[in-house]
């Protein structure tokens, strides 16, 4: 039997009745198809809800030549402005803009730490602290800078004053290694530095000021050092000259600062951030001001419909593009009240989310495939009893999400009754681009899809050739400029041209492998580059995933294809089996079988590997890559992003046990 895409599990549709904006299938076609007859019109439309300081002369201009594109020419804006004064000014100066929950908790089970902040404490002490920037550490617009903070309400604080003054900032998760962080600092040549004296993870104490200075011994252009007291631990090691505290920073910056926010040129850099290193050398990606203020905007409303009454949870770090767009400057721009959380999920018990959702009433939470299975991992005790009322949208973002975890979390999160998509995007287009947008128009979920694209945005799938197919697999592009998309690769202008513009002439490529069904909804099926080609059928490694995460012994599986000499290639499947399962020779025959059964004889992995975790990056994402490399036997390449050396060390062991 051959394979074929009536075996993909694409055929449940739901209907929500209930939901206000449902509307057919139909009339949003016609919503997008209209759209995109004038890009540049509709576009206008949207960020005509922005306060300008200026108008733009030209809504896009290719400058120099395509694919450079500049969106709202001539236009100024700051986007500290739009998401602190715009409020501070009006009702909402007294509504909480951040709840914040440090990770200790009491014995049973209460955080030790909450800080509750209004939009006035916010457009205080951004002012405050862009006037210190300005005038101590002498920043000025274009220069850039590096953040290393952790999750506490000091980082949008941060990026929010710099954002005033037009420093360019970098922001590098704070659970990566000295060597990924000087790599960065490197990188985008930041003089300054700002970083915090250690945070709470998993009960642990990560002293993360030592790893700056590990990061620096090598680096010589860096001026100032910036340390924020997150722990008040004595014993900081302080370099002299080099390393102020930031409360010495501020301590004479008087409660009432005003610092004027700059009008900033739409096409001005807001930040640099470099993308997840999940299948290589991360790339320094530069972010516009006005085009991706606009996209944010737009998704807020459509995607997740947000309202005043709102209390929204977007429960990624910062240090990921997820952070930066929807916790930093999509919602603190919509006025939104927002849950921030510093520590582990799972932390100190598997309900520890759950008991978050439920103390501030979060009614839309964002979330991620990776953190879905874990808490299936811990099974359904741990989500049982927990109060998910308040839950009226979910969305998961970073990596396909299995039909089978998208299924735990509408029943268990959303009652079986909420508006649940995948919202498709990368580092490279700034917010979201495909998805479910109840907030404009709801159509049929699907378990797995990401939903269409967006208005404005002209996504599509096509083969080798660059021809649309439909119903079938190929690769996912888009065909005309969008506001958010990336300016360019810092430093590396043909990186640039060549990583996403060579592939087909005149389309974005995104790299990714992706399926158009007979609706138009589209399901991302993984990395281009993660395809295996049996017997000269090519089967996404996500597919085969998908079918061992439906088995009930399973929590999560990672699939690659190593080379075979009748066949081209084969599956081999890492296994990580639920909690209490134990494996066995009788498992890995029935989870074969199980395969076979649900795609087809060719999708049956030639091995099955138990593993008690997969190699992941700092983010969440399976690093399919490291495990091809252990199988063929090969240098791992680039790491730093790798969350735990562990994981390959495991499954290298385990792979040579079968062997
Ligand atoms: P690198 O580019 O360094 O390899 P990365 O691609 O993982 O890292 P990100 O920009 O964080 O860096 O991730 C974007 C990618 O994540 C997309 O190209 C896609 O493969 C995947 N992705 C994100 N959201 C979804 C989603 N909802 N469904 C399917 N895949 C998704
Ligand atoms: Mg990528």
């Amino acid at each position: 039997m051959s394979i074929s895409e009536e075996n993909l599990p694409y055929k449940e549709k739901i209907e929500l009745k209930s939901w206000p904006n449902s509307t057919d299938i139909d009339s949003y076609r016609k919503m997008h198809g209209k759209s995109l007859e004038n890009i540049e019109e509709h576009w206008a439309n949207v960020a005509k809800e922005l306060d300008w300081f200026k108008p733009w002369d030209k809504v896009l201009v290719a400058d120099p030549q395509p694919p450079f594109y500049k969106w709202f020419v001539g236009g100024k804006l700051n986007a500290s402005y739009l998401a602190v004064d715009r409020h501070a000014n009006t009702w909402r100066r007294n509504k909480l803009a951040i709840i914040w929950e440090g990770e200790p908790t009491d014995s049973s089970g209460n955080p030790l730490e909450v800080r509750k902040l209004t939009y006035y404490d916010l457009y205080r002490e951004v002012n405050r602290l862009a006037y210190a920037i300005r005038s101590k550490l002498g920043l000025r617009k274009g220069d850039t800078v590096t953040i290393y903070l952790p999750m506490i309400p000091e980082l949008p604080i941060l990026m929010l004053a710099l954002a005033r003054l037009g420093v360019i900032f970098s922001v590098v998760f704070s659970g990566f290694s000295a060597q990924a962080l000087a790599d960065r600092v490197m990188d985008a040549k930041s003089k300054v530095i700002f970083t915090a004296d250690a945070f709470w993870r998993r009960g642990k104490v990560v002293r993360l000021k030592e790893v700056v200075d590990e990061a620096l011994k090598g680096i010589q252009f860096v001026e100032k050092v910036v340390v924020f007291r997150r722990m008040g631990l004595k014993d900081t090691p302080m370099v002299n000259g080099r390393d102020i505290w930031w409360d010495e920073l501020l301590s004479d910056v008087p409660m009432n600062t005003y610092v004027k926010p700059e009008e900033i040129e739409s096409e001005h850099p807001l930040y640099i951030l470099y993308t997840s290193g999940t299948t290589g050398k991360p790339k320094g990606i530069v972010h516009d001001t006005g085009g991706y203020m606009t996209l944010l905007h737009a998704t807020m409303k459509w995607v997740f419909d947000i309202k005043d009454t709102d209390v929204y949870w977007c429960t990624a770090d910062i240090g990921w593009v997820t952070g930066h767009s929807y916790i930093v400057f999509g919602p603190l721009m919509e006025g939104v009240t927002e849950v921030m959380y510093e520590g582990a999920p799972d932390y100190p018990t598997p309900d520890r989310w759950w008991r978050i959702v439920e103390r501030y009433g979060v009614t839309i939470l964002y979330t991620s495939p990776t953190a879905i299975r874990t808490f299936m991992r811990y099974g359904d005790d741990w989500v049982k009893g927990h109060d998910f009322s308040t839950i009226r949208i979910l969305h998961s973002v970073g990596e396909p999400i299995n039909p089978e975890a998208w299924k735990w979390a509408w029943k268990w999160l959303g009652r079986g009754s909420v508006p649940f998509g995948s919202t498709w995007w990368m580092t490279e287009t700034g917010g979201i681009l495909i998805s479910h947008a109840p907030g404009l128009a709801l159509i049929p979920l699907k378990p797995g899809t990401n939903g269409l694209p967006l208005p404005g945005i002209d996504a599509d799938v096509v083969d080798d050739e660059g021809k649309p197919v439909q119903g079938k697999r190929g690769y996912l592009v888009i065909k005309k400029p969008w506001p958010g998309m990336l300016m360019t690769i810092w430093g590396d202008p043909n990186r640039y041209i060549q990583v996403y513009w060579s592939r087909f002439p005149g389309m974005y490529y995104a790299g990714d492998w992706a399926i158009k069904d007979e609706d138009g909804y589209i399901w991302v099926l993984g990395r281009a580059d993660e395809v295996i080609k049996v017997s000269g059928h090519r089967l996404g490694t996500y597919e085969i995933e998908s079918a061992l995460v439906s088995h009930k012994a399973v929590a999560e599986s990672a699939v690659v294809g190593v080379p075979d000499p009748v066949r081209g290639e084969v599956p081999v499947a890492f296994v990580v089996l639920k909690s209490g399962v134990n494996p066995s020779q009788e498992l890995v025959k029935e989870l074969r079988n199980w395969v076979r059964t649900a795609i087809g004889p060719i999708a049956e992995p030639a091995n099955i590997v138990f593993v008690s975790k997969l190699p992941k990056t700092r983010s969440g994402k399976i690093m399919r890559r490291l495990l091809k490399q252990v199988l063929m036997k090969q240098p791992l390449g680039d790491t730093t992003t790798l969350e735990d050396e562990t994981s390959i060390d495991e499954a290298k062991k385990a792979y040579e046990e079968l062997a």
